[in-house]
């Protein structure tokens, strides 16, 4: 028995990831952000789009820089990228991980005290320098270590040579926001580290939205992640990224039901009319929001199709009414995100952020990798 899509078909939905389209953008971003570096965020699998797919495409584009949020990702990224490429760790290593992760070549992001110690202690016993990045919390309050702290083992001689920071990062609070104070905030509280240094190291600030900060923010590497796969930062003079997820749900089935009739649990939508109903296959087990009932839609050949009623564990339902009769039939796809059906207009009907819809997509999804560049379609 197949449990999860599994990229067999015949679930109730399935999702394409452009290869091409996420070559495209990380042009657009490389292009947007040089000379820095672009680095890759593909954490919680590429968020949600498959990163044993997804990462060696980017390399492949020249992306040698990924990070991940732990070790397990690192550890399953790591055989499907070319062995220059680098993975950095975004909330470290706990105190049990750190000698695996060494071991295995990932660097981690020391945040606290006792990360980077656990780290020295690694590379004094291994006797090996052990690369790692230092983040600086510069204002965010998330992640990372006092800026009092992190210059006092940036210029630690013996700390720098046992584990060499390859990167000095910090991370943006409000860089969806242009004239937000505390990004000049956080950048300056960054820089004060770094210019008290005899050799500062390279820095990194940025994700996706701080990319259209300017050049101020964009230091030796970016971290991009939700650019990448298409969601443009909503931003004045970022570029419209490409789209790179399609979501497409299959039809169950499709009924008559008079004016009056109830669609779903608790009935929550009664028919003011005649109308036509399609049952799909995508519920909120697959990752689409129950808030998506009475307020999201699916999109037919340009026509917008109202999401009708509670979305339940399987299957969802739309009104179809709009359509010619037999347009839509059993078996047939309609877009619930693509083109058509965008991902920012998606997250704001169900009042969460583009990131979210994304990563919840569930297993049950098949996922097919798409490049329209060769018209070669590599199942995942
Ligand atoms: C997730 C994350 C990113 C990527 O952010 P996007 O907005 O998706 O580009 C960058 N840096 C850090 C520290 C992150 O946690």
């Amino acid at each position: 028995m197949q449990l999860a899509g599994g990229g067999q078909g015949g679930g109730g939905g399935r999702i394409s990831v452009d290869l091409a389209a996420l070559r495209a953008n990380y042009a657009v971003l490389a292009n947007a952000a040089a000379p820095a570096a672009v680095g890759a965020v593909v954490k919680a699998d590429a968020y949600g789009l498959g990163a044993a797919a997804v990462a060696p495409a980017l390399a492949a584009a020249g992306c040698r820089q990924f990070f991940v949020a732990v070790l397990s990702e690192a550890l399953a990224l790591q055989p499907h990228l070319p062995a220059d490429a680098v993975i950095y760790v975004l909330n470290g290593l706990a105190s049990d991980e750190a000698e695996r992760g060494a071991a295995a070549g990932v660097r981690p992001v020391l945040n606290t005290s006792r990360q980077a110690r656990d780290w020295l202690e690694v590379a004094q016993r291994v006797r090996r320098p052990l690369d790692a990045a230092l983040q600086v919390d510069t204002g965010m309050s998330r992640l990372g270590l006092s800026p009092e702290t992190a210059q006092a083992l940036a210029a630690d001689a013996s700390f720098r040579t046992a584990a060499p920071i390859a990167l000095l990062m910090t991370h943006l609070a409000c860089a969806d926001v242009t004239d937000h104070p505390a990004n000049a905030l956080q950048l300056a509280r960054l820089r004060a580290v770094a210019d008290a240094l005899d050799t500062p190291p390279p820095l990194s600030i940025a994700n996706s939205a701080g990319v259209f900060l300017g050049e101020d923010f964009h230091a030796a590497v970016v971290r991009t992640g939700i650019a990448l796969y298409g969601a443009a930062p909503v931003l004045p003079g970022a570029p419209v990224m490409s789209t790179v997820v399609r979501l497409e749900a299959r039809v169950l089935q499709v009924r008559d039901i008079p004016a009056g009739a109830g669609v779903g649990y608790g009935l929550d939508h009664i028919a003011e009319q005649p109308a036509r109903i399609a049952t799909l296959g995508v519920g909120y087990a697959d990752g689409w929001s129950r808030r998506l009932g009475g307020r999201g839609a699916a999109m037919f050949e340009g026509v917008r199709l109202p999401m009708v009623g509670r979305v339940s564990m399987d299957s969802c339902a739309i009104d179809i009414s709009a359509l010619a009769p037999g347009a839509l039939d059993e078996g047939d796809y309609v877009e619930l995100l693509g083109e058509a059906a965008r991902l920012d207009d998606v997250a704001r009907a169900a009042d969460t952020i583009p990131y979210e819809i994304l990563t919840r997509l569930g297993p049950r999804l098949a996922r097919t990798y798409l490049d329209t560049a060769t018209a070669k379609e590599v199942q995942g």
